[in-house]
């Protein structure tokens, strides 16, 4: 791969210029860009576990605060070999920004463990998970650092997290993280939340442009948690789906997918791939399919400088994390096309996140009506700030996303002081 290419699709060289064009329109004080621009904490652990052979191995675990000007850090923590000190940093950004764009009062962090879950046994994966949080035990808390699943941790790592965490304690603390099963504390409607979050923003951005829901052409890139709940939810608002993948394949019919039919055939054979409803679309060739609204819910750097100008789609609903590079997202821009940013668009997620960290901490449980209410409150009162933002600005929904999130984390350090 060439180095411009590489570049290009780099996440965190994304985030970076994403931040600095954002930082540049708002004119800020060299002084709080230096502030905001560093992670305050980073935290590096190395975590002795014994394997079930009997021998012990040493893995090495971060937790990184990114901010907490807003409130607590909040942020996932993923298991994967990849995982290093640089990665984690950038992620931990990308949640400061994220919760303030939808003004929930959380700061940003990220964990991760380098380490390969796929070769290791439950037993193995407890016990690691263990030791980081003692480890981290005076890092973490429900007032200081919450976090959540994120790639190859999942409701059973959340447990594993709050039983260790409220035996240090010596009482039971829930609030210390989030995506707990229900049973623990967790919230009705969390493992929709994205994809429902999803929905709303689609809904104001078709409002904006004229675009009924109703026969209206949606292709889903990513047919996993976020991808399936949004396109679920879409039929229901009367909208077409014209084209659906994953990661084993892809199956397009422009009169609309039998969504009922699709799920079955998924739940038989794991995969929408070879689903008779429709012909086979091999790979990227899904998102050049024609329609009305595009959602990339799959993986990053999808949308790149390459297939950007054949795109057919009216507005982009980024499901996924840093699905468009940064030079797809200047030619998507030029062609006016709307697109929803992933810190926005995604944001449901840890909102309800959010939702279930105030439920745990009140001790009080909330129906999944009340929870559905409450995010698409925040989804579409956060969507229109970004509106006006931009329309102000007259800039693209993404540097107006980064522009009223940064902006909002400088207004609280300007309200707080510099403690010196
Ligand atoms: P998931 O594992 O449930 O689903 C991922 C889907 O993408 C699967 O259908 C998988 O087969 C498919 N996929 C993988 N590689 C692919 C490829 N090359 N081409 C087409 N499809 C491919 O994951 P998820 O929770 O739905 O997350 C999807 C994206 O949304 C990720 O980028 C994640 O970071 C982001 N996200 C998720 C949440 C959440 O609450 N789940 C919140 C914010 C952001």
């Amino acid at each position: 791969m060439g180095s411009e290419l590489q570049k290009e699709l780099d996440p965190l060289e994304n985030a970076r210029l994403q931040f600095e064009e954002a930082a540049q329109r708002l004119k800020l004080d060299p002084s709080f860009v230096q502030i905001i621009k560093e992670p305050r904490r980073a935290t590096i652990v190395k975590l002795p576990v014994q394997m079930d052979d009997g021998t012990f191995r040493v893995f090495t675990g971060y937790r990184v605060q990114h901010s907490i000007i807003r409130g607590p850090a909040k942020g996932g923590i993923r298991y994967h070999p990849d995982v290093n000190l640089d990665e984690i940093m950038a992620l931990a950004a990308w949640m400061t920004w994220k919760c303030a764009v939808v003004g929930i009062p959380f700061g940003g962090g990220k964990g991760g463990i380098a380490c390969d879950p796929a070769k290791m046994s439950q037993g193995e994966l407890e016990r690691l998970t263990r030791r980081y949080v003692a480890d981290l035990i005076d890092v973490i808390g429900p007032e200081s650092d919450v976090p959540a699943p994120d790639v190859n941790t999942n409701e059973q790592t959340m447990a594993w997290i709050m039983d260790t965490y409220s035996m240090h304690a010596r009482h039971t603390v829930t609030s210390v993280v989030t995506g707990k099963p229900l049973e623990l504390g967790g919230s009705a409607g969390r493992r929709e939340a994205t994809g429902r979050g999803v929905l709303f923003v689609i809904r104001e951005a078709a409002k904006k442009i004229g675009l009924s829901l109703k026969g209206a052409k949606v292709v889903v890139q990513g047919f996993g948690n976020v991808g399936s709940v949004a396109a679920d939810l879409l039929v229901k608002d009367g909208a077409l789906i014209v084209g659906v993948s994953d990661v084993k394949g892809g199956v397009g019919n422009p009169k609309g997918l039998d969504l009922p039919a699709l799920m079955g055939h998924l739940s038989e054979k794991k995969t929408v791939a070879g689903f008779p409803g429709g012909t086979p679309v091999e790979g990227k060739k899904i998102l050049e399919l024609p329609c009305d609204i595009l959602i990339p819910a799959a993986l990053e750097n999808q949308i790149t400088h390459v297939n950007a100008s054949r795109l057919s789609a009216r507005i982009i609903a980024e499901g996924a994390n840093g699905p468009t590079t940064h030079q797809a997202d200047k030619i998507l821009n030029k062609a006016g096309v709307m697109v929803i940013p992933d810190i926005l668009a995604n944001s449901g997620g840890v909102t309800v996140s959010y939702f279930e960290w105030v439920q745990d901490r009140q001790g009080y449980f909330w129906r999944e009506h009340e929870v559905n209410e409450r995010l698409e409150h925040i989804m579409v009162t956060a969507f229109n700030d970004v509106a006006r933002m931009a329309e102000e600005h007259k800039v693209s929904l993404r540097v107006a996303a980064f522009m009223l999130a940064i902006k909002r984390v400088v207004d609280a350090i300007q309200l707080r002081g510099v403690y010196a």
